[in-house]
């Protein structure tokens, strides 16, 4: 399994995308970022958006990629996947015809280049040639982490959590695990904010290490931009030879 990573922030800053990853060339793991990055052919050849959450800076790249299909590829179509909550949120607040058109009607209702699919919670479901597991995670809207496995091995998305529980015991309980994406925003000093925004600092991501499963690599993502220094920095005090920050640009192999 190959995660590129398209965007490696939770923000946007010069040369820094908000957070998106293409596992396989064909599914986006959130969709803060995509034309931004990819090619029109390597946009067209995307099949799924599983997203965590329906906030911007997981969702834009997907407003701007479905119209990058409807204007070069409209027989082409993007299924993006999710639980109910946040599709609904998509539906309702995003793809609406007031935001940003509605592109599960374009170019037609019955083959649009858009399509949603609520994915139910703790079951495991068939994306493409992945196999995804949402499991509801502790953020400031509805949100999910997901297991993402491709039958022989796999890795674990936190979106965007403060701290969490569930998605650490289904961790536990996973065979062929690679490694852990886990959300870190803001420095330690933030602490207040983070707590109050769903959010982890690096002192918070430490606690919640004793609920992980041991040994396995932790992938750090979703650093504010404005902050990515000091944040940085904490992170490296932690346990440097367990915590690593994704490389945006960078594919990983796991
Ligand atoms: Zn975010
Ligand atoms: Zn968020």
């Amino acid at each position: 399994m190959r995660l590129k990573v398209l965007g490696a922030y939770g923000s946007e800053g010069p040369g820094q995308r908000p957070s998106a990853f293409l596992v396989d060339d064909r599914v986006l793991v959130d969709a803060g970022t995509v034309g931004g990055v990819l090619s029109a052919p390597e946009q067209i050849a995307i099949e799924h958006a599983v997203l965590s959450h329906a906030h911007l800076d997981h969702t834009v790249g997907l407003a701007f990629l479905v119209d990058t299909l409807a204007m070069i590829a409209p027989e082409r179509c993007v299924t993006a996947c999710s639980i109910g909550p946040v599709i609904d949120a998509l539906r309702v607040h995003a793809f609406n015809d007031v935001l940003w058109p509605n592109f599960t009607a374009i170019p037609s209702r019955s083959e649009p280049v858009l399509r949603f699919r609520a994915l139910p919670e703790d079951a495991e479901a068939r994306v493409g040639d992945l196999w995804v597991t949402p499991i509801l995670v502790d953020h400031a809207v509805a949100a999910a982490g997901f297991i993402v496995h491709d039958g022989e091995t796999g890795f674990v998305y936190s979106g965007d959590t403060g701290p969490t529980v569930r998605l650490w015991q289904a961790a536990r309980e996973m065979r062929g695990l690679k490694a852990l994406v886990v959300e870190t925003a803001f420095p330690n000093r933030l602490d207040a904010l983070a707590r109050a925004s769903g959010h982890l600092t690096p002192a918070m991501l430490g606690r919640e290490m004793a609920k992980m499963p041991p040994d396995v690599p932790i992938w750090v993502f979703h650093v504010k931009p404005q902050l990515y220094e000091e944040t940085a920095e904490e992170l490296a005090q932690i346990d440097p030879a367990r915590i690593h920050i994704l490389e945006q640009g960078k594919t990983y192999s796991l």
